[in-house]
């Protein structure tokens, strides 16, 4: 690579706490020529917060594709610039892509300064196994892709997670509960370094119940993690049938609803048993 050429930094910023930023963060942010940043008034504040007063251009999602064009004419031409977004790892559901590619395939230098993830930081404190897992970006906004979503996500063996909006964190754990079963674990991390900082971890239909009954459950920023299927999970009962055989049971003994749901549903028998004496045991 040529020593004229310059370099892009991606840098991580806090995700809420404004403690939570490395001291080699501060240090290129400092040092480099330009701050390209997601919303620049936003950024300005939080830079100002270091003592850091650099050149700031925007780039955003609506712009990023146009931009990429200039800030790798700008890099060429030897001047480093740092890429930062609203809060937390650039690219981690947030831009900086085209920017990126651009500058790879021209061989400029690209540098990670990590820190602060949402997503990594939830997973951390789950609970669940994360050896192994899928991030999924934000869940899709409306009922019909999100419920055909989860259903093909119900399956997935490994941990998985999305990201996901006050507006939508009600609607998006109550279609989660129509596609998955009951007893699935589910962890949600709200406000992760920040005031209200919370974390709960139960089977869905009970995470579903708490967010349904605590308005503040609904307030924030939030992470969902699901506990992957293992195999024994895999073959548990689908939410129909289960909801099948919590009809029956009520009007039934074990054996009889266990009977007419598999005469119904034609799924095997031990498989309805086992669901039977859990939600007879529940209820
Ligand atoms: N790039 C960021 C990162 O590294 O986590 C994510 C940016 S994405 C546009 C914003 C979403 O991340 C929020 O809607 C929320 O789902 C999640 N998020 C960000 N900060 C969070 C926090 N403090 N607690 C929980 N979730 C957070």
């Amino acid at each position: 690579m040529s020593a004229e050429l310059g370099k892009l930094y991606v840098v991580a910023t806090p995700i809420g706490n404004l403690a939570d930023i490395s001291f080699r963060a501060v240090e290129v942010l400092k040092g480099v020529d330009l701050i390209a940043a997601e919303d620049t008034r936003h950024v300005r504040m939080l830079l100002a917060h270091y003592g850091i007063h650099n050149k700031l251009v925007s780039l955003h999602q609506h712009n990023e594709e146009k931009i990429a064009g200039s800030l790798l004419e700008k890099i060429r031409s030897g001047l480093t610039i740092a890429l930062v977004s609203d809060a937390g790892t650039p690219l981690i559901s947030d831009p900086g892509l085209p920017l990126i590619r651009r500058l790879r395939e021209e061989g400029i230098e690209v540098s990670p300064i990590p820190g602060p993830c949402a997503l990594i930081a939830a997973l951390s404190v789950s609970a669940l196994p994360v050896s192994r897992f899928s991030f999924e970006g934000f869940a899709p906004r409306t009922a019909s892709e999100r419920k055909a979503f989860f259903k093909e996500k119900s399956s997935s063996q490994a941990t998985w997670a999305f990201y996901e909006s006050s507006h939508r964190i009600l609607a998006s754990l109550s279609d989660l509960a129509e596609m998955l079963p009951p007893e699935r674990r589910v962890v949600i991390a709200r406000e992760l370094t920040k005031l209200h900082e919370t974390v709960v971890g139960d089977r869905l239909d009970r995470v579903l119940a708490i967010v349904e009954w605590d308005e503040n459950m609904r307030k924030g920023e939030f992470v969902v993690m699901v506990e992957g299927a293992t195999v024994e999970k895999e073959q548990a009962v689908t939410p129909e049938q289960h909801k099948l055989l919590s009809v029956l049971l009520r009007e039934c003994s074990i054996k009889t609803a266990v009977d007419m749901a598999v005469e119904i549903t034609g799924a095997r028998k031990k498989l309805l048993y086992q669901a039977a004496l859990a939600i007879a045991e529940r209820e």
